[in-house]
């Protein structure tokens, strides 16, 4: 069992968001708000819509508990303590959504209040601690401005007018990244203890409840084999860093001047400076941004390249457009020329035809090449579904219809995209 946290206490001095905040994602914001890029989205799109949050506010009224003193007097107190330590004036409305998963978000109401969703599975896994953890990340978020800077809006454009390029998606989630780590440092403030916070990553990474659990003092060594074994891309499209990044991070400010300047270090000097606590946090986000020189170019005869790029645009086409970030990973496994010329074929003649093409090459290669020749092509076509770090279910079928069209059974399907290194699943999440 984790030792018990210290007693809660109010911070020496009133918490400033922007001081807390990690240089790394005030940095970037600095460097995207400069691209004229990102002006004209802002400018095009408004900065978002406030009906859709008010349409979201009714469903939360409609679908969900609204905390107050008699509905919940336990959850009241906790909100009450959180707005204490971070010293809140605003009105913040704090609903609970029926759901087994750990899920939690936060968005801005007009006048500057906030909207708190977070799952009855997180309120029944989380201890009393754990949850002011989580309360103070998803408030930190708004007392950081993030809303202010939809990333995940921007990277994923309702209307593919708005697609950024590649470069600017890439930073706009390293932003993200860092920005979670800020909303954190918050979460830290009201807990008040990384053994905490560490615990509330167990159970968001597993799912589990307290008997399960110990204090995970080892759990960093997942993320050492994560970065060890990853493939091409995974981890770029990731709004959030992995759990792991994220303990380690918490560990580091709890042991910093940060931590001091707010709950004092007990005689003993902090561990780490501002500076320092802020450079460990940028060594491991690092990890996770984009490195252009680990994907590896594929390697086969003409024919069969051409056969993959057209598999790759089928599958990368599936959920009914290709963003600039899928392109650029098949430009890199395929190579440019290959990949804008049949680009450009495709946007001619449309996806049925493309399929076709790819049934009758299909049948072509079945019968020139060695079943497990056919086999190792569809691979490949896993490998390239997968290069953005996940494989959905249209790209499964995709994979499965592109076997059929190989004359392979369905099941090889499964097991090519079973060998790929590190599938990504469900996951529980707080936004
Ligand atoms: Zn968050």
């Amino acid at each position: 069992m984790a030792a018990a946290a210290p007693k809660l206490r109010l911070p020496r001095r009133k918490i400033d968001p922007d001081w807390v905040r990690l240089e790394r994602e005030a940095e970037l914001e600095r460097s995207l708000r400069g691209q004229p890029c990102v002006q004209r989205w802002f400018e095009r799109t408004h900065g978002g819509a406030g009906h859709v949050l008010m349409a979201q506010r009714r469903r939360m009224l409609s679908g969900s508990l609204r905390v107050t003193e008699g509905v919940s007097p336990y959850l009241s107190q906790l909100l009450g303590n959180v707005r204490k330590i971070l010293g809140i004036a605003g009105r913040v409305e704090l609903y609970v959504a029926p759901s087994d998963s750990i899920n939690a978000f936060c968005m801005p109401l007009p006048e500057g209040a906030l909207l708190l969703v977070i799952s009855s599975g997180a309120v029944e896994r989380f201890s009393e601690r754990e949850f002011l953890f989580l309360l103070g990340h998803e408030i930190g978020h708004g007392l950081l401005g993030h809303y202010q800077f939809p990333a995940e809006a921007m990277v994923h454009p309702e209307d593919d007018d708005n697609q950024l390029p590649w470069a600017t998606c890439m930073d706009l989630l390293a932003w993200s990244r860092a920005s979670e780590i800020s909303a954190d440092r918050m979460g830290l403030l009201c807990c008040q203890s990384a053994e905490v916070a560490t615990r509330a990553f167990l159970k968001l990474a597993s799912g589990l409840s307290d008997r399960f659990l110990g204090a995970g003092d080892d759990f960093d060594a997942q993320m050492d084999e994560w970065v060890r074994d990853k493939v091409a891309g995974e981890g770029l499209d990731d709004s959030h860093p992995i759990h792991s990044i994220r303990v380690q991070c918490a560990r580091a400010f709890a042991e910093s001047e940060y931590w001091s300047t707010f709950f004092g270090s007990g005689g003993a000097p902090p561990k780490h400076s501002v500076a320092e606590a802020d450079a460990a946090a940028h060594e491991q986000l690092r990890t996770m941004d984009a490195d252009l020189t680990h994907i590896e170019r594929l390697d086969h005869p003409d024919e069969h390249m051409e056969f993959l790029t057209l598999a790759g645009f089928l599958l990368i086409a599936a959920d009914g457009q290709i963003s600039s970030v899928e392109f650029h990973w098949l430009s890199g496994l395929v190579g440019e020329a290959l990949a804008e010329r049949v680009r450009a074929w495709c946007a001619e003649v449309g996806l049925e035809a493309v399929w076709n093409e790819i049934q009758e090459r299909g049948k072509a290669l079945a019968q020139q090449l060695e079943r497990p020749d056919c086999f190792r092509l569809l691979e490949e076509i896993a490998v390239i579904a997968a290069v953005d770090g996940h494989v959905d279910t249209a790209e499964v079928k995709g994979i499965q219809m592109i076997a059929e069209a190989l004359a392979l059974p369905s099941n090889l399907a499964d097991v090519a995209i079973r060998n790929l290194k590190g599938a990504k699943g469900e996951a529980h999440q707080f936004a």
